[in-house]
């Protein structure tokens, strides 16, 4: 027969000692030995070694318990373990391996170790790798000593899963822990990401808010742009224009106004300084004129008054000194002379009183000669006297004439300069109006070219401001046409244009968000980070779902094989009790569903059941029940101790048929039995072993001829327990 266990090695395990091996080589192997020489250390070493967690049921306390604690002959170890081997040829254990060695190492420390051919791995793994074999649990297949009647002590629901687990769905139901575990985990994270979520809402909906407006301030900016262009390349074209056509106004203004000064000039130049200064000459001549005539006209009238004397003279022919010299000269003479004499007479000073008559004789003197001169001594120079002073007079007269002539000219020449004069200054008045007329069409041109050049300061703010606003694009202008009418169109139309700038600047000012590229960012990152919760969400929620179908299925699984299983054991109890007991009934039932917490098992407290509530979940153990033949009595708590340990063998037994485990641990099931029931229990070792590997410890010597092969353990001084093959003779008397 193929045996799946094929050695077992413990290394300072209990009373172990030393390293101590058991190799299988028979489908029933007995183990023999006297009282306390470490035959049950042997059965816990396979609960051991296959992930027992449980220390009570190594009788130990501790896992430094489980360690050789040292004896007289032998000092302690620091370390117990404890290395099992299967024959996985035939793949009873779902890993790749002929041979599969499971060892499990505790330290003082209370540390353990697991490892699967030689390699560390979790206990996790070491109890999913069993139980897909059948192996593990709740230990059914390794009964311990005075354990045997454990099914029938322990409570409807911990038989159920002794049941469920002899009937392998204890990997079903790892699964479905496991998929419950991972359903709550996806539970929690479910909630976790509900709550981001939520959390993140107002956030997203506050950005959301903020990137409609930044949305709106875009689209206000486009409208803007837009405007703005169309606006700029009419302003510029109208700037453009404007200026070159004032720029030749201001041109032709000054060509008018420089000729016009120049016609001022010359008008200034006729009519003023020169027109004046001819004038001035001529009143100069004329008035020179005026007295050379009134001179000649003085001359003339003396020459007239002496020809009349003369001719008088010459008419009389006697002409006498007194006659000719007038009495006014002969007066002022002698008021003269007695001047000086009255002079002379208030003088003392004898010297000038002669000096004095002296200048008085001179005077005298040429008083006389005066008179000698004026008077014609004779008839005859009388008349060529006359004669001369008619000629003179003639020439005087003549000179008068020309000069009266001269003077008529003078005045004449004089009135038409002045009039040449007058003509000159009206028109220096009017072209010193036209000048003035230009100069202010000038000014009002140039004024009008100022307000172009402010116009074209403000044009080239409103660029600077445009593409600080709107960026580059507000350049656009620069490369397209003069918009139609942009020439011919009333200003006030452009004005309105601007308006509706300023209005659209000033809103988007208002919105105050700039060009919001972080909010946008943000939103979008927050967008996506809610999607992708909300992506993550679903899967979750997906995976819930599929969990709990799986979970479900499990469940079905687990009912169908379990009410299946049952009715095999059933069967096969009924056939082992009739053997035991020669009639009568044991059967396993279903027991009505209690409710029960789902997390907690035993420590519920009365007062906390109603916070579990919800939790709670229906569960139906497995009651026992047993009728013994002609025995009216019915029930667990009558039997005997041998009868109790009869009905826990059959049960165990029969619960082995219906998914036998590859091997079974018998640590002196059949102490209590007489010997009719020892032989009936070898039978059944026997038919046992056709299905599973055993391993039994007894006493008992029936059971040890059912066994293939024997193994006495034995004692010594030094407390460290020995192994060794034995016959059956010899085992008997190893045993004591
Ligand atoms: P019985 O036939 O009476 O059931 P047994 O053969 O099953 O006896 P065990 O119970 O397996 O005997 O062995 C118990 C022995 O193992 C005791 O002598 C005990 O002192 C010894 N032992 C247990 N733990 C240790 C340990 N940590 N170090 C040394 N010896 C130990």
């Amino acid at each position: 027969m193929f045996l799946s266990l094929k050695s077992i090695e413990l290394a300072g395990f209990k009373s172990f000692g030393k390293k101590t091996e058991l190799v299988f080589g028979s489908p029933i192997a007995s183990i023999v030995g006297p009282n306390g020489s470490g035959k049950s250390n042997v059965a816990e070493a396979f609960r051991f070694v296959l992930g027992e967690q449980s220390m009570k049921s190594m009788r130990s306390k501790k896992g430094e318990d489980l360690i050789w604690g040292g004896s007289p002959g032998l000092s302690r170890m620091n370390r117990a373990s404890v290395k099992v081997t299967f024959d996985n040829s035939k793949r009873l254990l779902d890993i790749d391996f002929p041979e599969v060695v499971v060892e499990r190492v505790v330290h003082r420390d209370g540390v353990n170790e697991y490892l699967m051919n030689g390699t560390v791995v979790r206990l996790k793994d070491v109890i999913r790798l069993l139980a897909g074999a059948n192996i593990g649990g709740s230990g059914y297949q390794i009964i311990s000593q005075g354990e045997a009647d454990r099914i029938l002590n322990a409570s409807p629901r911990e038989r159920r899963e002794m049941v469920e687990d002899a009937l392998g769905l204890k990997l079903y139901q790892h699964k479905k822990a496991e998929s419950e575990r991972k359903l709550e985990e996806t539970g929690v994270n479910i909630d976790k990401t509900k709550s981001l979520r939520r959390e993140l809402a107002p956030h997203l909906t506050f950005l959301r808010g903020q990137v409609e407006k930044i949305e709106k301030a875009r689209e206000m900016k486009d409208e803007l742009s837009h405007k703005l262009n169309d606006y700029l390349s009419r302003e510029s074209a109208w700037i453009t224009q404007e200026d070159t056509r004032l720029l030749e106004e201001v041109k032709a203004h000054e060509s008018e106004l420089k000729q016009l000064g120049a016609r001022v000039t010359d008008a200034r130049h006729k009519g003023g300084g020169s027109a004046e200064s001819a004038l001035r000459g001529l009143q100069q001549k004329l008035s020179e004129r005026e007295g050379k005539l009134s001179e000649a006209r003085r001359e003339s009238e003396k020459l007239v008054r002496e020809l009349g004397r003369a001719e008088g003279a010459l008419e009389a022919n006697n002409v006498t000194v007194e006659a000719i010299v007038p009495v006014p000269h002969v007066r002022a003479f002698a008021r003269e002379v007695d001047a000086s004499v009255a002079e002379i007479e208030r003088d003392d000073d004898l010297s000038s009183v002669r000096r004095r008559l002296q200048g008085i004789r001179g005077k005298i003197s040429s008083f006389i000669e005066g008179l000698s001169g004026a008077a014609p001594v004779t008839n005859e120079e009388a008349r060529q006297q006359v004669q001369s002073l008619s000629q003179s007079l003639e020439r005087v007269q003549q000179e008068e004439s020309a000069l009266a002539d001269d003077l008529e000219n003078l005045r004449k020449k004089i009135a038409s300069t002045r009039e040449e004069g007058f003509s000159a200054e009206r028109e220096l008045v009017e072209l010193e109006s036209a000048v003035r007329e230009a100069q202010g069409k000038l000014s009002s041109v140039q004024a009008a070219r100022a307000s172009v050049t402010a116009a074209r300061q403000r044009f080239e703010e409103e660029v600077r401001e445009g593409v600080a606003l709107v960026g580059g694009g507000v350049r656009g202008w620069e490369q397209a046409g003069i918009p139609e009418g942009a020439l011919s169109e009333e200003r006030a139309v452009q004005e309105k244009r601007r308006r509706e700038i300023e209005r659209l600047k000033i809103k988007i000012e208002e919105s105050g968000l700039g060009n919001g590229e972080q909010i946008v960012t943000e939103f979008r990152q927050t967008k996506e980070r809610d999607e992708f919760l909300a992506k993550e969400l679903d899967d979750l929620e997906k995976s819930a779902a599929s969990l709990k179908d799986i979970i479900a299925e499990l469940e079905k699984t687990i009912d169908a094989r379990f009410h299946d299983g049952l009715k095999h054991i059933n069967d096969a109890l009924k056939s082992f009790f009739t053997k035991l007991f020669g009639g009568g009934e044991a059967k396993l039932t279903v027991e009505q569903p209690k409710r029960r917490a789902a997390k907690t098992d035993f420590d519920t407290d009365e007062d906390d059941e109603e916070d579990f509530e919800d939790e709670e979940e229906l569960y139906a153990g497995l009651s026992i029940s047993v009728s013994l033949p002609r025995k009216k009595i019915r029930g667990l708590e009558v039997l005997s101790g041998g009868e109790r340990a009869l009905t826990s063998i059959a049960l165990i037994f029969s619960m082995t048929q219906v998914n036998p485990p590859p091997f079974l641990i018998l640590d002196e099931t059949d102490a209590a039995l007489d010997e009719a029931n020892s032989k009936r229990y070898a039978d059944m070792i026997q038919e046992l072993g056709q299905k599973s590997q055993l391993i039994v410890i007894t006493h008992n010597r029936a059971t040890m001829a059912a066994a293939g092969e024997l193994y006495g353990v034995t004692m010594g001084g030094d407390g460290v327990s020995k192994l060794l093959s034995v016959k059956l003779e010899e085992a008997e008397r190893v045993a004591k």
